[in-house]
């Protein structure tokens, strides 16, 4: 599918006459759009409810728009818990999903009356240490071990991965909750991530279901919902298809109908936790090129880094690049796009065609609106940019100011810097 950015060159223009590259911008057009599809495709399910995964954009403002999709949110430290107090949120809404897990967190979770979601058994004692008593309502997270497989070929490795509890453990631990007087149950899995097929979520239910079947008839717990968590993905690259989420949201409508509901089990209800999915698509990084450099390769320098976006440098991710205004043009450069970092994996593309680059064009990275901004970081003294919502009428707002350097050393209590810097 072809990639279009959401944003024109005359709009980033208007936009940089105020607030200069680098940015993160998101579309809230897309996201309102998305945000909605979610919400039919598990309409069928009265009591379904997306946990927005909260890292993967922790900005309060487009949070506040998932939320008038009947959107919570999953946490997993505790400004996390801190950010959905500070909007208002609070109770069955907060997901807390973390794992090695500090006290003060599971305090702060108990607190809010966030749904907490076990990563292992023995956070049992550790939280009724912590609370005094456990709440009414828990989740216990499930890793089956062994290899993940979708039929496309997509897999993941649940066996090597640190989450949750071996199915032994989950009954030993629902038997434990129970008698602790735990009257509702949930359970959780994540055991693919970034799957860009309309089969992971079905499949993923299928196993899920099962296992609530066997833990309901054997341990009596109440299983009150099923969390099927995050993992479902995004194209990131223009010839992948993009998971169609009402298929998905069907896909599990009858897995349900075929698993829960002949035994009774027709209440229970549907929770996700996508990231990725809610907002990866509707955010990009907007950077301008400052450099170019002929060597051995042809070089784009440009005024963003990995400190902004590092999944490139991280785990050498594809992130579609659009020149704004030139759309059209004939791809027939090639480029590496790289940031100012002095570490060499700081490339935003190697040897990408691209059409003719001249200084101070604008370069739109796709697909940055998750795990984009929020996994930031100050390395080389790199700040942290900005983040524009594009609203629905055109026009921007700044829901987060770039980081100045007072920022950064503002960690160093006691030391005044910039008394000695005048
Ligand atoms: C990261 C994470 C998510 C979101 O994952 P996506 O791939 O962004 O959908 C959901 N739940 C938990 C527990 C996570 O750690």
């Amino acid at each position: 599918m072809e990639k279009r950015a959401f944003v024109t060159k005359e709009q980033i223009e208007e936009i940089v006459t105020k607030y200069p590259t680098p940015f993160h911008l998101y579309d809230e057009k897309g996201m309102r759009e998305n945000a909605a599809r979610v919400k039919e495709a598990f309409s069928w399910n009265p009591g379904f409810r997306e946990y927005f995964a909260v890292k993967a954009t922790p900005n309060p403002f487009l949070i506040n728009i998932l939320r008038e999709y009947g959107c919570g949110c999953d946490c997993s430290s505790q400004t996390e818990l801190m950010l959905c107090q500070a909007i208002g949120m609070e109770g069955e809404e907060i997901m807390f999903s973390s794992n090695d897990t500090p006290r003060e967190e599971y305090a702060l979770a108990g607190k809010m009356g966030a749904i907490i979601n076990l990563d292992d058994i023995t956070h049992i004692d550790f939280v009724e240490g912590i609370l005094g008593k456990l709440p009414e309502t828990m989740s216990c997270r499930f890793n089956p071990g062994g290899l993940f497989q979708l039929s496309n070929g997509i897999m993941d490795n649940p066996g090597d991965s640190k989450y949750g509890m071996t199915t032994e453990q989950m009954f030993e631990a629902f038997r434990i909750l129970k008698e602790k007087g735990v009257k509702r149950f949930g359970i959780h899995a994540f055991l693919a991530s970034n799957t860009v097929t309309n089969e992971y979520y079905p499949q993923l239910a299928r196993q899920l279901f099962e296992l609530a079947v066997r833990l309901e008839q054997e341990t009596g717990a109440d299983v009150a919902f099923i969390n099927l968590s995050g993992g479902v993905g995004i194209p990131y690259r223009p010839e992948q298809e993009a998971n169609d989420i009402l298929a998905i949201g069907e896909g599990v409508h009858r897995v349900y109908d075929e698993v829960l509901v002949p035994v009774g089990m027709g209440d229970v209800a549907i929770y996700t936790e996508m990231g990725r999915f809610m907002m990866g698509p509707y955010g990009a990084l907007v950077t301008k090129a400052i450099h170019e450099k002929h060597i051995h390769k042809e070089y784009i320098g440009v005024d963003a880094c990995a400190v902004n976006l590092m999944r490139p440098a991280m785990y050498g991710a594809y992130h579609h690049i659009t020149v704004l205004g030139k759309e059209d043009a004939p791809c027939d450069c090639v480029y590496d796009v790289t940031g100012s970092l002095c570490e060499n994996n700081d490339k935003f593309a190697i040897d990408r065609r691209l059409p003719r680059i001249e200084m101070g064009d604008y370069l739109f990275i796709h697909d940055a609106g998750a795990h984009g901004f929020s996994m930031g970081y100050n390395y080389n003294g790199k700040l942290r940019s900005a983040e524009i919502l594009l609203k629905e009428d055109g026009s921007a707002e700044l829901i987060r100011r770039a980081e100045e350097p007072k920022d950064y050393f503002a960690t160093f209590d006691g030391f005044d810097f910039f008394e000695k810097l005048v």
